[in-house]
């Protein structure tokens, strides 16, 4: 039982992280916060995706790249030109790499705006940090789980951010269905996206880049948004657009 609580946690704390603070946040700039929270976010999102913690900064900077090239030969990952999904985690981790080194030369455009903690990046993505989670990891399972085979679990936690990363990137541009016709090839999931928070209602998020519902039809349903409007309401963030809370109404 504190097996599987602790990989339901790890698995929707790190994905609501990554949703929240990476994608909709640092690389959208969907919402805006005080430069004290965006520090406590760093924190947070260091402390739930743990071993597999992504630079806000160079998240920011390949997502933006994703954006501008979806499915060109420039998009850094895209299910029509990497083959299969090992290759595409494979090519997205090296342009991550790259642009969190310097190595990879990025167009000024794509930096504006993004919040650039360097120095806690460089502690949470170091190999000592990381190795230091995978630890922490295997020891929780020593002590709670009833069967080795459980063990088969930790790469899974030791990858969740790009796990999660994988299945969008992957699945939300070649399964699923489509609200808008576009040049991409991106897809909504599922309508009640309760697996990946929202973020697998991706071809609405490829039409409306700056809109913090995900869910855009009556029956579509975006979970990480109910947050976002409640911190916003609290006052933690400030929504930019207000109209946007709104659903589209359209005829498909
Ligand atoms: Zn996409
Ligand atoms: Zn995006």
């Amino acid at each position: 039982m504190a097996i599987f609580l602790f990989f339901i946690a790890h698995w929707y704390l790190s994905l609501f992280f990554q949703t929240f603070f990476l994608h909709r946040y640092a690389s959208h700039r969907m919402f805006d916060m005080s430069p004290l929270m965006e520090k406590v976010f760093y924190v947070l999102t260091f402390i739930c995706q743990g071993s597999s913690y992504l630079s806000p900064y160079a998240y920011g900077i390949m997502h933006r790249l994703h954006h501008e090239h979806a499915d060109t030969e420039h998009d850094p990952h895209s299910p029509s030109h990497d083959g299969h999904v090992f290759k595409m985690m494979w090519k997205t981790y090296q342009i991550y790499t790259g642009i969190f080194s310097g190595a990879i030369p990025v167009d000024e455009k794509y930096k504006a705006s993004l919040p650039n903690w360097a120095a806690f990046d460089r502690m949470a993505c170091s190999v000592g940090v990381r190795i230091a989670w995978v630890m922490a990891y295997i020891a929780f399972y020593y002590y709670f789980s009833p069967s080795i085979w459980l063990f088969l679990l930790i790469p899974f936690h030791a990858m969740m951010g790009p796990l999660h990363g994988a299945i969008v990137n992957w699945c939300s541009h070649k399964y699923g269905y489509i609200n808008f016709k576009s040049k991409d090839t991106s897809t909504n999931l599922m309508k009640l996206d309760l697996l990946m928070m929202g973020e697998g209602l991706h071809n609405n998020h490829h039409k409306f880049p700056s809109r913090p519902n995900f869910g855009v039809k009556r029956d579509e349903f975006d979970p990480s948004f109910i947050f976002i409007y409640l911190l916003d309401k609290i006052g933690v963030i400030r929504l930019k657009k207000k109209k946007d809370f709104q659903r589209l109404e359209f005829s498909s």
